[in-house]
């Protein structure tokens, strides 16, 4: 098994070689090729489910990551992923004709011919390593790019599984895995490239979009957010309570998506509490340190970041607490809070922890969305048709889910993305292929044309009348 000793990173000394070999090969056009492209996405399918073993160790030995949620969340969706694609690719490549085409303009036959971007880069994060490299990946192979990727060093075990899979598997003249931090990003971040692709947090995302606007490069940005949950009095608690918990359970709640706080109307607490604690019993019956469902935080720095908020909060802890700096493990924490400025509040978990701040009601509760962040990545109201449509009409966020945690992040064709400091852009289906694509718009001028285009060469003297 790798180790997290055995990522070796690239010598940032090839970065620039490995960059330019990725620009020449675009520049043989031979990526272009759609036949190309499947047999990249096909191998890449067998890259993954070949390596499946490896990959569900490799992210047990980063996360301590269930294999479960190994195989459903990452594995088997980057595989299906890949197989999708390879099956749409035809259909999504095609031309389009423009739409609302003006009968004059009707000879000229305007379409939209999707063209790859060039030689893009792509940066994951490591709570979900292999889905959230391998899945913009797939993206860019389908729409004929060239890439490098760049998985994150915060998950090495993944990283070099990953590695072996794309070397090993894919084009290495198209596509190449570089290894490492912050030094080995800098260094690719000083390259030309025709799209940037980074997924993690806002203040690193400000370093790549200043970098990219120095040669007018675009980006997609997946950054994270303070998603806040809502609870109101019409809701159904026990499905609530079930559904919320679960969102932050999964990955041990290092999840972009998943809820940071919870605002629940006053008159229901005291239910969605003893729901939390009697579904909390029946998720984890030995304990749930003891349990192999749930995974550990991915580092020292992040486990300490966790434990700090939950160390500085002045909320009342009502499940949970437990900390264990030896395995990395955080419970999943319940905390009642009363104050909005509390930290757990205002700054992102990204992590099992639970708080839960009582509101009056549903104005109150979009007031309080509204002041945390303006723009999260995900927004899930729980209660009646009505409630819900109002919370939806009255906030902003990346994506929602309606008496859910998270659900509409689950779903592979559906569009993906944040909005405002949660991130600009977004992938996944048909999405990933749009998003490394270029909508090149296209007419073709017949010559017999001539007769009637002649109208608009000057002299233009008694023209405007004749139209
Ligand atoms: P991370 O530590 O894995 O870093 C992400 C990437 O940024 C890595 O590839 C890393 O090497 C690179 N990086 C770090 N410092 C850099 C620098 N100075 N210059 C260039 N690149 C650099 O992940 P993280 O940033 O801790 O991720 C956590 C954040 O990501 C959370 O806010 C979370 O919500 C967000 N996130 C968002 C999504 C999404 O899809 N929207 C998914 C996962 C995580």
């Amino acid at each position: 098994m790798d180790s997290a000793e055995d990522l070796v990173y690239t010598p940032a000394e090839n970065i620039p070689r490995i960059a330019s070999e990725k620009r020449a090969f675009f520049n043989t056009h031979k990526t272009k090729s759609i036949e190309y492209r499947l047999v990249q996405l096909r191998k890449l399918y067998w890259g993954i489910k070949d390596n499946e073993e490896a990959l569900i160790k490799a992210l047990q030995q980063d996360l301590g990551k269930p294999p479960f949620e190994a195989l459903i969340m990452e594995i088997g969706w980057c595989a299906g992923d890949a197989l999708f694609t390879s099956n749409k690719l035809r259909e999504w490549a095609k031309d389009e004709k423009a739409p609302d085409i003006p009968l004059l303009n009707a000879p000229l036959c305007p379409k939209i011919r999707k063209v790859p971007l060039g030689s893009v880069l792509i940066l994951g994060a490591f709570n979900f390593p292999l889905l959230l490299s391998i899945g913009p990946l797939i993206g860019a192979i389908a729409a004929g790019n060239t890439a490098v990727l760049k998985p994150s060093e915060n998950a090495p075990a993944t990283a070099i599984v990953m590695e072996r899979i794309v070397s090993g598997y894919l084009d290495p003249s198209a596509y190449t895995v570089v290894q490492g931090g912050v030094a080995e990003s800098t260094v690719l971040l000083d390259q030309k490239w025709d799209k940037i692709f980074y997924t993690g947090g806002a203040s690193v995302a400000k370093i790549i979009a200043k970098k990219a606007a120095e040669t007018l490069t675009p980006v997609t940005l997946e950054l994270g957010g303070k998603n806040p949950a809502i609870v109101t009095k019409n809701a159904d608690i026990r499905i609530a309570a079930r559904r919320l918990l679960w969102g932050k359970i999964v990955n041990a709640g290092q999840v972009c998506i998943s809820q940071n706080y919870t605002l629940v109307d006053k008159e229901v607490l005291p239910t969605f509490i003893s729901e939390l604690k009697a579904t909390y019993a029946e998720f984890f019956p030995h304990g749930v340190k003891a349990s192999t469902d749930y995974a550990r935080i991915v580092n020292e720095r992040h486990f300490q970041r966790i434990k700090a908020m939950l160390d500085n909060t002045k909320g009342k802890i009502l499940l949970g607490g437990a900390t264990d700096e030896s395995e990395r493990f955080i419970e999943p924490t319940v905390v009642q809070v009363d104050d909005v400025n509390d930290s757990l509040i205002t700054e992102e978990s990204f992590g099992p922890l639970i708080p839960i701040l009582p509101v009056n009601d549903v104005d109150e509760a979009i007031r309080i969305i509204n002041q945390v962040q303006d723009t999260p990545l995900g927004l899930y109201p729980f209660g009646t048709k009505t409630e819900t449509e109002k919370i939806l009409l009255e906030t902003r966020s990346g994506g929602a889910s309606v008496n859910d945690a998270y659900f509409h992040g689950s779903i592979p064709t559906l569009e993906f993305g944040g909005v405002g400091e949660s991130g600009q852009g977004s992938y996944r289906g048909k999405a990933s292929f749009d998003c490394f694509s270029h909508r090149r718009s296209i007419t073709t001028t017949p010559t017999w044309l001539e007769s009637v285009l002649s109208l608009r060469y000057p002299p233009y003297a008694g023209k405007l009348e004749k139209l």
